[in-house]
């Protein structure tokens, strides 16, 4: 099957700034065009993950109960929108902890894709994106040998790339433009 792997913040809700962190559901705030996009792509056979750091919570900003509602609140919101996720993976590891599932690491997507086929589902990694709004983003997902797409409705801004080792496959406004590519693309 093919998946889409989506980093949160900066790409399904407002990029919180540059160390910061989303630390309440009345900071979420879905960005334009998430809804129909994530829609899209659930209805062209897609499954869809969210793969995200939130160090914020051992860092002690927000507890992991604050996550879990974000979350269950988020997907529900989605869910309205007929946009249904299978799973979502989160790092709530510092940096200095150096965990396997930090991402640039692709830890969290393999893990992913290892705990579906555990339901049966075999995800094939080659007809699967990545879409992130980072530079570890576009190398969590190259490694996990996923297509990339970098958007730029968080922190990257165009032209910004140039000296990166692993370039994303693809470049996109947003996740309604990443869509739109993907969907051509199949
Ligand atoms: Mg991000
Ligand atoms: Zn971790």
């Amino acid at each position: 099957m093919k998946a889409i792997f989506l980093d949160r913040d900066g790409v399904i809700n407002r990029h919180p700034g540059d160390f910061k962190y989303v630390t309440s559901w009345k900071k979420f705030k879905f960005l334009k065009g998430v809804k129909s996009a994530l829609r899209g792509l659930f209805q062209e056979g897609y499954l869809l993950f969210v793969i995200s750091n939130q160090a914020g919570v051992s860092k002690g900003v927000y507890s992991q109960k604050t996550l879990d509602e974000i979350t269950a609140k988020m997907l529900c919101q989605l869910q309205k929108a007929n946009a249904l996720f299978q799973a979502v993976y989160y790092c709530v590891h510092k940096k200095e902890e150096n965990c396997g599932c930090r991402k640039p690491k692709p830890g969290l997507i393999k893990k992913a894709i290892k705990e579906a086929k555990e339901f049966g589902i075999k995800i094939n990694p080659k007809e699967s994106y990545f879409v992130g709004d980072t530079q570890r983003d576009i190398e969590a997902g190259n490694s996990a040998g996923l297509k990339t797409i970098l958007v730029f409705s968080g922190k990257e801004k165009p032209g910004g790339q140039r000296d990166w080792k692993i370039k994303p496959d693809f470049y996109a406004k947003d996740i309604l433009a990443a869509a739109k590519i993907i969907l051509k693309e199949k």
